[in-house]
């Protein structure tokens, strides 16, 4: 589903992803840790293109990502994006915040967007909430549109950049608990989490980052419990 060769990005003299060479199937879900700086909202951020790359070759599906114009579009339509701040139109309510994709770059009828958009914000639990503003609900709902948001463009990938970081402590589970049902579901996920619970609970497999290297790819099991680098071995002492 996701294939990087031989990535490279500089940003000036920061060598910030290092020969990055990582083929993701279908369904799998991918957590990437890593120590500040590393490089995980980078990567995620070249998958979908928010970022150019200096050299190599990342593809959806077996494309090649589209350097510009209405390819673009239908990338990031297909490669969904939830980030920490939630980044949901103020000025909408939450039934048009998640319908407004639908209708402009998928050019459905609004009934239509209506509807699938209604049956997404009660999987994630805020239909109630449809006609009310962003700020008027709490960080962990707004997070919860964010996720329906990006379902409603149909994407064939989520790509979630810590997203329960900005969120107090209580509402962080009923964030992760719509993730896991995605990552049930058989949703492409790469997740770059602090979260170890849900690293141990939901990943298939770890990428863990140092220095713009992948450094450990493994399974949760083994990185948990025999991590085979210094940099992991330090990274889980200050965590665990
Ligand atoms: P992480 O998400 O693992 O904390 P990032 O991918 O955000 O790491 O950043 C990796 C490195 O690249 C950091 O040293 C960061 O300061 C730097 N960096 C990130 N974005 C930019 C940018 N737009 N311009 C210059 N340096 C950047
Ligand atoms: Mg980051």
């Amino acid at each position: 589903m996701i294939s990087m060769r031989n990535v490279q990005k500089h940003f000036g003299d920061l060598h910030v992803l290092r020969d990055i060479d990582i083929e993701i199937p279908r369904g799998q879900v991918v957590v990437v840790l890593g120590p500040s700086g590393s490089g995980k909202s980078t990567l995620c951020r070249t998958i979908n293109r928010l970022e150019p790359i200096d050299s190599g070759e990342i593809r959806i599906e077996g494309q090649l990502l589209p350097e510009e114009g209405r390819d673009l579009a239908r990338l990031r339509s297909d490669v969904g994006m939830v980030f920490q701040s939630f980044n949901l139109f103020a000025h909408k309510t939450i039934l048009q915040n998640v319908t407004i994709g639908p209708i402009k770059v998928r050019k459905q009828s609004k009934a239509d967007a209506e509807k699938q958009s209604l049956g997404l914000l009660e999987r994630v639990g805020v239909e109630a909430q449809k006609d009310k503003y962003p700020a008027q609900l709490s960080g962990g709902q707004q997070q919860r549109v964010a996720i329906a948001r990006s379902l409603a463009m149909g994407p064939k990938v989520l790509l979630f950049d810590e997203p329960t970081s900005a969120l107090d402590p209580e509402m962080v589970s009923e964030v992760l608990d719509v993730m896991v049902s995605l990552a049930k579901e058989g949703m492409t996920m790469v997740v770059v989490t602090h979260e170890m619970g849900f690293a141990r609970k939901a990943a298939d497999r770890i990428l863990f980052m140092a220095d713009g290297a992948i450094v450990e790819d493994t399974d949760p099991e083994s990185f948990f419990t025999a991590p085979e680098s210094d940099r992991a071995r330090d990274f889980l002492s200050k965590i665990l």
